[in-house]
């Protein structure tokens, strides 16, 4: 049997501090892996510097040139971790037979790789690498990172739970991938949608080696906003249920405004009139920025413009 070429996809972002730390352990993973027989000798790492403003493609390339296995490719500009991990798998996918993606802090257990590679040789084409555990993180992190895939699950949006971008994916799962042209990214919601046989592997995280987390609140709230709106209609269906309802409550109020005329005491509804307009207001209001957030969506689909843009690749030097 051919042994598969695999290779190491690695999204760095400012990353000066941790690279040099993490690269050589990356590069002895792989090592590992090749002695074991479960990847071929042409394995290798490839980074991809997603626009850093430090000294991280400086670091990338010294690698690149002290050993053939590292390998690094430059956007033009900051896109972000999702549309970076992209331009590394679409580019990684044209020279090898299989890839897994990590991120390059050192906070996902490389030895988690053998297992994947393991469940590939067996006929898996995607391997999801699952958090057992998050005591490493901090509560605030854990509360609101967990919270993020319930909020998900309800809004319609599967995602594999305490999964986040490290897993290994086949060549023909990365060309199914291709094929998703949207120009919203969330990884974590296509991958599920382009089939082929499956499986977790779990392992516990880590705290990041150096350097600080360039995924702050902000941004995780953000990428969790994006996979909604672009991979689930379920919130204009819940706007549709609370139009309705309201319009229900409307209806009954209707009745009750009647009666009271009838009754001659119209004026005492002063303050529950101001109370239902603000009400109506606010929702109306909420309803329309949902909507807007799809009209959003559409507009910056509609534009159809390039995810990345790869400025260069160590291979050209
Ligand atoms: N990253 C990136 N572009 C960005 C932000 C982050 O490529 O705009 C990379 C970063 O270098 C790291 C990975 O994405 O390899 C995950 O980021 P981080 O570890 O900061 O996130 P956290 O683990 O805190 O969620
Ligand atoms: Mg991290």
């Amino acid at each position: 049997m051919k042994l598969p070429v695999l290779y190491i996809v690695i999204p760095c972002y400012n990353e000066q501090e941790v690279l040099p730390i993490t690269a050589p352990l990356f590069l002895e993973k792989i090592e590992n892996l090749i002695s074991q027989g479960l990847c071929a000798e042409q394995s290798g790492i490839l980074f991809v510097n997603d626009g850093s403003k430090d000294g991280t493609w400086d670091i990338i390339e010294n690698l690149a040139a002290s050993n053939r296995r590292y390998k690094g490719i430059k956007l033009s500009r900051n896109r972000g971790h999702q549309n970076a991990l992209l331009a590394g798998l679409m580019h990684a996918k044209d020279y090898c037979d299989v890839t897994i993606s990590i991120d390059c802090d050192g906070q996902d257990d490389i030895n988690a790789m053998d297992e994947m590679m393991r469940q590939y040789n067996d006929g898996c084409d995607v391997v999801y690498g699952v958090r057992s555990k998050r005591d490493t993180d901090t509560f605030f992190k854990r509360t609101t990172a967990e919270g993020f895939y319930k909020f998900m699950k309800f809004m319609g949006v599967e995602t594999v739970f305490n999964h986040a971008d490290y897993r290994l994916m086949s060549k023909r799962a990365l060309e199914g991938l291709a094929q998703f042209k949207e120009v919203n990214l969330f990884l974590r919601g296509t991958v599920p949608l382009v089939g082929y046989k499956s499986t977790s592997v779990y392992y516990e995280r880590n705290e990041r080696l150096a350097g600080e987390s360039k995924y702050p609140f902000s941004k995780m709230l953000n990428l969790a906003l994006n996979g909604i709106t672009s991979l689930s209609v379920k919130p204009l269906r819940y706007i549709t249920t609370i139009g309705l309802v309201m319009a229900f409550v409307s209806f009954l109020f209707i009745v009750w405004a009647i009666v009271a005329r009838i009754m001659g005491n119209t004026v005492a509804g002063w303050t529950s009139m101001v109370g239902i307009m603000a009400l109506i207001g606010g929702i109306q209001l909420f309803c329309l920025g949902i909507i807007g957030e799809y009209i959003g969506k559409i507009y910056s689909e509609v534009k159809q413009r390039p995810k990345y843009i790869i400025e260069k690749t160590t291979d050209e030097d």
